[in-house]
């Protein structure tokens, strides 16, 4: 069995509804959810001019491969109405693969861990909840250390 953290947010049509709604689909298309982190409220990264997302953290154990959990999780925000406007835009669901076991993967669509983790206290807030010792295995690291380093100054707020 694998252990897959995924990092769900949202931004459009009641946040949290749609964060609910995502875990019902992560447990029948990808794994049981063996952890769940808090929700928390965040201020937009990157392109900050739209509404607050609700984010939130999960740990799965999974029988799929890294290129398989992306098809999923990529048919999950489809069948829920996600549409790419602009990069880093409004969405109803987006889900990022941040973990799968300790693999380093680089390939053309997907890079495990995510690339900006440690940029990203709306990502290392909810990994708090669920796994505060894993060691990020390209920056040896734990998510407790890589939140003590994190120059992110963007609010994120217990629900
Ligand atoms: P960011 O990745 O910076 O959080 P985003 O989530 O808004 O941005 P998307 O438009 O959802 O970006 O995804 C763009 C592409 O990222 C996807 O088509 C996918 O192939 C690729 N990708 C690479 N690594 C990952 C990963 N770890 N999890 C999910 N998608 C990934
Ligand atoms: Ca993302
Ligand atoms: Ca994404």
């Amino acid at each position: 069995m694998n252990s897959l953290v995924l990092h769900l947010g949202s931004n459009l049509e009641n946040p949290l509804k749609q964060i609910l709604l995502a875990h019902w689909l992560i447990e029948e298309e990808i794994g049981k959810i063996q952890d769940y982190s808090l929700y928390y409220k965040t201020k937009a990264w990157g392109n900050e001019d739209q509404n607050d997302f609700i984010n939130s953290a999960v740990r799965i154990n999974t029988k799929l491969d890294p290129q398989e959990v992306l098809k999923k999780i990529q048919k999950i925000e489809l069948e829920m109405g996600r549409m790419r406007l602009t990069k880093w835009g409004p969405r109803i669901i987006d889900l990022d693969i941040i973990f799968f076991n300790s693999l380093i993967l680089n390939s053309s669509n997907l890079n495990i861990p995510h690339k900006l983790i440690q940029d990203r206290k709306f990502v290392l807030i909810p990994l708090m909840d669920i796994v505060p010792e894993f060691v990020h295995p390209i920056l040896n690291k734990t998510t407790k250390e890589l939140l003590a380093s994190c120059k992110d100054t963007l609010e994120v707020i217990k629900l």
